[in-house]
């Protein structure tokens, strides 16, 4: 059968946003604006951006019974994901509530609701979809015994392994990190990660200004083959065990941002990390530093559009932009 698809393994939210000029203070009621419910949650973002850069891609993920959870089945649909739902009946589908003030500062409640009861058992299940799979990617909004279980499975069917490490969870331990083969996170998860797994304290907001021969050495110290820190508007930097270069000739380097117009960078890491496991297949064969770049030219147009899952752009619309990759 043929094995060219990506499983995301992933999570699913409903996002509810307001602008207001403050936040309520207790006990008080305040007006809000502009209401707008969104689909989220990173796992569906990046699955998203995967599926839009064209590659066939698998969705395994937890829902309430819902009216969100029904939504969020319609729109997997609409993009073309075989999603494959344990839908709870204990638990609401995700949700977030975001207040953006008057201000630009954001407060966001997230409620993980069904993510939270993606079992183990239910992605043991799902072995024929790893069977199928080339590339497994995963992030943290789940129960992490799911995502053990994730990439225990796609080491045993021999899936390049990529994990988003987003938001960054206390249970993220070495053992899980020796079942990845390329790790994304941005500066505050980079620095966070090494902190509690080595006790290295750096300054995340002066991530970019170190040297990358710095650079490199750190992220040697988290253990995993590949690791590309996404560094916001400075780009990204891409580290490889000597080992396993993915087909580039050095084992460190910078990949510059591309030039754009930003609008709202929300979701511009999963944009980065559904491209790059979407290139992995279309690029496949193809240097690492072709795929890295290809990631940053999508995350770089997903902001210029507002939103997160609405705003991942088509791999037409990257070669418009940008032309081809390589
Ligand atoms: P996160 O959204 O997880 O915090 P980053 O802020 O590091 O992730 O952004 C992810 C990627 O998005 C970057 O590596 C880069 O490719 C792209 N990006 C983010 N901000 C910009 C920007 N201002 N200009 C161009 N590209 C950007």
């Amino acid at each position: 059968m043929d094995a060219a698809q990506v499983v995301v393994v992933g999570s699913y939210n409903q996002d509810y946003a307001w602008r207001i000029d403050v936040a309520p203070q207790a006990g008080e009621t305040r007006r809000g604006e502009d209401f707008r419910s969104a689909p989220g949650g990173k796992g569906m973002n990046q699955a998203i951006a995967c599926a839009r850069q064209g590659a066939a891609t698998a969705f395994v993920g937890a829902l309430g019974d819902d009216a969100a959870g029904h939504g969020a089945q319609e729109l997997a649909r609409a993009e073309g994901i075989a999603a494959h739902w344990l839908v709870r009946d204990d638990a609401a589908t995700g949700s977030a509530c975001i207040l953006v003030e008057a201000s630009g500062q954001n407060r966001i409640i997230v409620a993980l609701g069904a993510n939270e009861r993606l079992d183990a058992a239910f992605v043991r299940a799902q072995a024929g979809v790893f069977a199928r799979s080339r590339v497994l990617l995963a992030q943290l909004e789940n129960n992490i015994d799911a995502t053990r279980a994730a990439f225990e499975l796609a080491s045993a069917h021999g899936l390049i392994r990529v994990l988003n490490p987003a938001p960054v969870h206390a249970q993220l331990d070495a053992a899980l990190l020796a079942n990845v083969d390329i790790l994304t996170p941005n500066e505050n998860e980079f620095s966070v990660l090494l902190e509690r797994l080595h006790g290295e304290r750096i300054d995340a907001d002066s991530l970019a200004q170190r040297s990358d021969a710095d650079l490199h050495a750190l992220a040697r110290k988290l253990g995993v083959g590949s690791v590309v820190v996404t560094l916001g508007s400075q780009g990204c930097f891409v580290s490889h065990d000597d080992g396993e270069r993915r087909g580039d000739a050095s084992t460190h380097y910078r990949v510059g941002a591309e030039a754009v117009k930003v609008i709202d960078t929300t979701g511009a890491g999963d944009a980065f990390s559904g491209a790059l496991a979407a290139g992995l297949l279309r690029l496949a064969g193809r240097p690492f530093r072709e795929i890295v770049q290809h990631a940053n030219r999508c995350a770089a147009l997903s902001t210029e559009q507002r939103g997160a899952a609405d705003a991942m752009p088509r791999f037409e619309a990257v070669a418009a932009r940008f032309g081809a990759t390589g």
